[in-house]
């Protein structure tokens, strides 16, 4: 029951509700039947006794005798008093040994015309309605006698005792229903959670090809379909945490490998000509800055990750950003003969963000578009459409792969790794800046033809990064 504590509290609940529903109707039903029988008896016994009244009134009266046969007939008992109590007459299954029932007060009230009507138990518990009337001589004018009518509540009390039972043997047997019902309903509801319990302990174990196969269209099916999100989400960030870890040894060991080869062949005097010498050096040194530059873009991305960088938010122009950019990379353009076309609309709104990381973003774009471009021009646009401020890098270069374009933007991703090596990429400049670009409310797209080029561009919707 430990393990079952959802079903066992909501029994307890339904158990209660039932008990209580069943308990009260019940109860309502019993109260019913038995004002239903009281009230009944009570007329009976008081038209009894007017019948009685008037039988014994009237001038053709019955002899006393048939009147008494009578009422042994009509099954109750009758008793002729006379005003000073003594019982002139009397019939039926009443054993007048009790004569409780006669009180001089009530007498009194008899004599002055009135009625009478009292509930009386006799010494052996048994209950009778009475009805008592004054019953008026042959002149009409003076009461000679009171009559009271006995009758006994026996077959009454047998009658709403029968109900009882019957109600007692229903409730109880819509008890025992409840309780399967609710035993049922326990399972439906605990027996998925008690899988869903085991399924999330085993991905907390690291068995992250659990799923869950509930095939449920409420709340339950909805919290079983999310965990196996989760479990999915888990194994592609322990498959991509694991590639990652490969791909930094990977990006680191190469130069490293090459900064030791050279050192050595410098230490071992293994070089000819002082030119030669110089040209490893370059060598090493170039390596360096390429492990430097890695080791930066890894601790940036980590950063980014785990949502602590921070960004100096403010309103920029990005007319002025966009035009500081093109100015830094100018000389990279001039060095390859590649012509830097501009087209700032300087009169875009001013956007919410971080002016340092915008230019950061521009100029990484823009390295890349003189990287992998050999001839032609590269081409800078700012403006806004009704919807948002654009801003364009586009490049007549190698273009990429239609199948290597959605792939760009993850860490280590490199179309040609040789090429980009060359180049000195690191393959953490795209994804460094997609994700800066989404920390500043923006987007970023790309859209590239192999041989043709590429066109990179920024969206930002303006007043929709604040905050
Ligand atoms: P890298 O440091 O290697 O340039 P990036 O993350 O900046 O790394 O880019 C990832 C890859 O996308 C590059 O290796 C290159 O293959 C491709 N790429 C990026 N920009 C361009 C471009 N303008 N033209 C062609 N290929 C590009």
């Amino acid at each position: 029951m430990k393990r079952n504590k959802i079903g066992f509290r909501i029994g307890i609940v339904i158990l209660v509700a039932f008990f209580v529903v069943i308990l009260s109707s019940g109860l309502a039903i019993d109260r019913m039947f038995s004002n239903f029988y009281n009230s009944e008896m009570r007329t009976e016994v008081n038209e009894l006794t007017t019948h009685f009244t008037a039988m014994s009134e009237s001038p053709e009266m019955l002899s006393d005798k048939a009147l008494l046969k009578f009422a042994d007939f009509s099954n109750v008992s009758i008793v002729f008093v006379s005003e000073q109590g003594e019982v002139l007459a009397n019939s039926g299954l009443y054993q007048l040994t009790d004569q409780t029932f006669i009180k001089p007060k009530d007498l009194k009230e008899l004599f002055n015309g009135k009625t009478i009507e009292l509930e009386h138990t006799d010494a052996n518990k048994e209950r009778y309605f009475v009805a008592a009337k004054p019953v008026m001589d042959t002149t009409g004018v003076n009461i000679k006698a009171a009559v009271y009518v006995l009758s006994s509540t026996h077959h009454m009390d047998e009658s709403i005792s029968a109900v009882r039972n019957v109600l007692v043997l229903s409730g109880g047997g819509a008890f025992l229903l409840a309780l399967g019902i609710t035993w049922i309903i326990a399972q439906i509801l605990s027996r998925p959670l008690l899988q869903i319990q085991a399924a999330t302990r085993k991905i907390a174990a690291g068995d992250l090809e659990t799923r869950l196969t509930l095939h449920r269209d409420d709340e339950i099916g909805v919290l079983a379909d999310s965990i196996n999100h989760l479990a999915v989400e888990l194994q592609r960030y322990r498959d991509t945490r694991q590639e990652f870890f490969a791909n930094i040894s990977h990006e680191l060991r190469t130069p490293i490998t090459y900064l030791e080869g050279y050192a050595q062949v410098l230490k071992n005097h293994l070089y000819e000509t002082e030119e030669e010498k110089d040209r490893y050096l370059v060598i090493i040194q170039e390596e360096s800055i390429r492990l430097q530059h890695l080791v930066n873009d890894l601790f940036e991305l980590a950063k980014m990750e785990e949502g602590k960088i921070s960004l100096t938010l403010e309103w920029v122009d990005l007319a002025e950003i966009a035009d500081n950019a093109v100015q830094k990379i100018k000389l990279k353009a001039r060095d390859k003969n590649l012509s830097l076309k501009t087209m700032i609309n300087k009169d875009i709104p001013l956007i919410y963000g971080d002016g340092l990381r915008m230019e950061q973003i521009l100029i990484n774009l823009l390295e890349n578009a003189v990287r992998y471009t050999e001839k032609g021009s590269i081409n800078i646009e700012l403006d806004q459409n009704r919807s948002y401020l654009y801003l364009v890098v586009e490049d007549t270069g190698i273009g990429i792969p239609e199948t290597d374009i959605p792939y760009i933007f993850d860490r280590f991703y490199r179309v040609e790794k040789s090429r980009s090596r060359q180049h000195g990429g690191t393959g953490l400049g795209l994804p460094i800046a997609k994700k800066l670009v989404e920390l500043q409310g923006g987007k970023l797209h790309v859209s590239s033809k192999l041989g043709e080029g590429s066109r990179f561009e920024l969206r930002f919707v303006p007043g929709n990064q604040e905050g």
